[in-house]
């Protein structure tokens, strides 16, 4: 019964195309709609430009203890990638079910929404809270605001977070965080024979990509790995790098874009310090030589925090118990949880489906992986009762 619901509700939030980065307030609509006809009060929480919103309810009284259950409400787009099944068309085959969004992440937002009665008449002696945030897909951009506006409208203080992503239902502890940030490095122009006179924006660039890989193996040989992650370091990457205008001219412009992914015992700060260090060194350098050489570092989106829940926590338990999963994993992937630990929540990130699944063609998540987030929810309605 509840696996037919889960499947009705996943069809209607599959067909919501909300890519990262655009409005979301249509598929907002609909869940408040489900909502209100289930009577629950709910919070719309929109944005500054009012074309997106986190939206959050109560299931249960208003005690301390409480367990959030959080999700976001966008997905990657589909362009380029080579479907079989309609992307937004949820679709039956050998015992999955097909659709962009399926396993990341609205397989585990369908499985909560279809517990409602569950949670509602299980006479629950600690609340469950509903979470929904936007953006995620583009940066995490509203998971530490979305932690907040739970933290900030209750009066009472939930406890646990349970962040929905893909991990097979296995309950994972720890995330590595992320930046991307991009540096431009302004030099002078001019003929390439005069190359020790002016500034090469392309060759300062260049200097400044060995520095940021050497900064990388710097750290790992100084021991800061964790053997819980693959990789166990910290990695420093520069992906794009754009410069120049002809071999025989030299570039009076280089802008690139990397990311840092911190294992959580790294410090993004003294990362970033250290390389503004450097950077004011060598621009100093350079305007002896050009008074305009310049190298200007700005986030290209702000950084998500990494997730290290301690297994002395309650929170560790709990899940386990919920899941019947005792072994605790970590992933390499970006999500909210370290933006709910941040903000006061003991996080664990668990829910069904595999991320080889997500973000690629013919995405899907298995019945299978469907009925076990459902037991969860049966578990978690016990636990809390
Ligand atoms: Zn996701």
């Amino acid at each position: 019964m509840r696996l037919q619901k889960t499947k009705e509700i996943l069809t209607d939030l599959v067909a919501f195309q909300v890519l990262g980065g655009q409005g979301n307030l249509a598929i907002v609509d609909y869940l408040t709609n489900y909502l209100k006809s289930l009577e629950i009060d709910f919070q719309v929480v929109p944005n500054k430009d009012g074309d997106k919103a986190l939206l959050h309810c109560r299931i249960g009284p208003a005690v301390d203890g409480g367990v959030i259950l959080s999700g976001h409400t966008d997905v990657v787009p589909v362009k380029g990638q080579d479907w079989v099944t309609e992307p937004f068309v949820l679709t039956e085959k050998d015992e999955k079910w097909y659709a962009r969004g399926s396993c990341d992440m609205k397989g585990f937002l369908a499985c909560f929404l279809a517990s409602v009665d569950l949670f509602k008449k299980s006479n629950l002696k600690k609340p469950i809270y509903f979470a929904f945030s936007y953006d995620e897909e583009v940066g995490c951009l509203s998971g530490y605001e979305m932690a907040c506006a739970i933290r900030d409208f209750y009066d009472e203080k939930p406890k646990y977070a349970i962040i929905g992503e893909a991990t097979m239902m296995q309950p994972v502890v720890g995330q590595k965080g992320i930046c991307v940030l991009k540096t431009t490095v302004l030099g002078s122009a001019g003929h390439s024979s005069r190359i020790k006179r002016e500034v090469s924006a392309i060759h300062v660039a260049a200097k400044l990509v060995v520095w940021l890989e050497n900064k990388m193996n710097e750290l790992f040989e100084s021991g800061e790995i964790d053997d819980r992650f693959t990789p166990n370091h910290t990695s420093i990457h520069v992906g794009q790098f754009n410069g120049g205008i002809a071999p025989n001219v030299i570039a009076d412009k280089c802008t690139f874009y990397w990311d840092v992914r911190i294992i959580p015992k790294s410090n993004l700060e003294n990362i970033l310090n250290d390389y503004a260090d450097y950077c004011k060194e060598l621009e100093a350098e350079l305007q002896q030589r050009f008074a305009g050489a310049r190298i200007i570092t700005e986030e290209d989106h702000p950084p998500v925090p990494p997730l290290d829940t301690p297994e002395h926590l309650d929170v560790v338990p709990f899940i386990q118990k919920i899941t019947g999963n005792y072994e605790l994993g970590t992933v390499a992937y970006a999500a909210e949880a370290g933006q709910f630990a941040l903000a006061g929540f003991e996080s664990v990130i668990c829910g069904p489906g595999d991320i080889a699944q997500a973000h690629r063609a013919n995405e899907f998540i298995a019945i299978e992986q469907v009925e076990k987030c459902l037991t969860m929810m049966e578990k978690l309605a016990e636990e809390l009762s």
